[in-house]
């Protein structure tokens, strides 16, 4: 599993940003975009580029932070925990050049009609009510060859498997955006409200298909553009449960799969154990971990103890 402990500083790089605009592009997502001065040397490698948000407490109108280099780490731990900025894991969901911006784009957990105002943690809060101006700090790549991409299908794969929740749709985004003319893809995306789908972009020939946790009826449905989940994906894990069903093609494969900690685990053990995919051609990352914050996970990698392990 990859962890999602802090990254080292080269070839990442601070950059004071503010926001430019903010836009609800659905009822789960806000999209957030980011200026700054020295945004010029800012480098996405595209795909699932992943880098550090480091958000100001509620009292503070900026964070309040030193760029202390590679030992940056220690620094903002020593910080009192009340006054540091709060580090959270994003996909920088696109890079512009003229002008110097990126997007981000936040799942609002906790969204929709029916949540509180407390719901959701510090980042999706953040983003539910940022203005043009507010300001952060980011650890983003200076070099687009970088650490922070780990969608990488080695040569001699023949079809590309990708699942993931709203929090990795920026990342599914970007990996189609950047699959080769022709390359096939299965996709499986599970989302909160039937609006959330977004239109993605692909030279790839990619067979997608929507997961939808909030039906009219209360249940749990799907909802497919490429192909349908069967009745199974009606329950707690729809994506596994739709992997399950599904017929995969023939050939190498390599799998993409990032979404809650639990669901990546058990569909990598899928993969692996029942459809004897090699385990080094799945990629797989938790990206939050239901009932835990940022900072227990971090708390766990750094005690070397509990994090999702490799075992299959
Ligand atoms: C490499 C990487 C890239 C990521 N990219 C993105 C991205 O582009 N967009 C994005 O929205 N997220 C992304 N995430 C996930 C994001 O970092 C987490 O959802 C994070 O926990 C949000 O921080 P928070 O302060 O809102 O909640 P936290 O304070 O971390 O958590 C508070 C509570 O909310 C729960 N929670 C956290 N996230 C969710 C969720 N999505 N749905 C339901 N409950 C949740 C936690 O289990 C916890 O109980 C990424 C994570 C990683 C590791």
């Amino acid at each position: 599993m990859t962890t999602t402990a802090a990254p080292a500083t080269a070839p990442f790089r601070f950059f004071d940003v503010q926001v430019v605009r903010a836009r609800r592009v659905s009822t789960s997502v806000v999209r957030i975009t980011f200026g700054g001065e020295r945004l010029a040397e800012l480098a996405s490698g595209g795909r699932d580029q992943r880098f550090k948000l480091f958000l100001p407490q509620p009292h503070q109108d900026r964070p309040v932070f030193d760029d202390t280099g590679d030992s940056w780490y220690a620094a903002w731990r020593a910080q009192d925990p009340a006054e540091r900025p709060v580090m959270r894991s994003y996909t920088i969901r696109e890079q512009r050049h003229a002008p110097r911006e990126f997007d981000v784009d936040f799942a609002l957990h906790g969204a929709g009609p029916e949540a509180a105002s407390t719901a959701g943690g510090p980042a999706s809060r953040w983003a539910a009510g940022a203005r043009p101006g507010d300001r952060l700090t980011v650890l983003a790549p200076a070099v687009e060859d970088n650490g922070g991409v780990d969608f990488r299908p080695p040569a001699g794969t023949d079809w590309i498997l990708l699942t993931g929740d709203e929090t990795a749709l920026p990342a599914i985004a970007g990996i189609l955006s950047w699959l080769s003319p022709g390359t096939h893809a299965k996709v499986w995306i599970e989302i909160a409200h039937d609006d959330d789908r977004q239109h993605l972009p692909t030279f790839a020939d990619a067979d997608i298909t929507w997961l939808v946790r909030d039906t009219t009826d209360g249940t749990r449905g799907t909802h497919g553009t490429g192909g349908t989940a069967g009745p199974d994906a009606a329950r707690r894990e729809p994506v596994l449960a739709a992997v399950r069903a599904a017929e995969l093609p023939e050939g190498t494969p390599y799998a993409w799969i990032a979404g809650e900690a639990g669901t990546v685990k058990a569909l990598r053990r899928h993969l692996v154990r029942d459809r004897g995919i090699d385990r080094r051609a799945v990629k797989f990352t938790g990206y939050w971990r239901r009932g835990a914050t940022e900072e227990d996970l971090i708390a766990e990698l750094m005690a070397g103890a509990a994090a999702p392990s490799d075992e299959d």
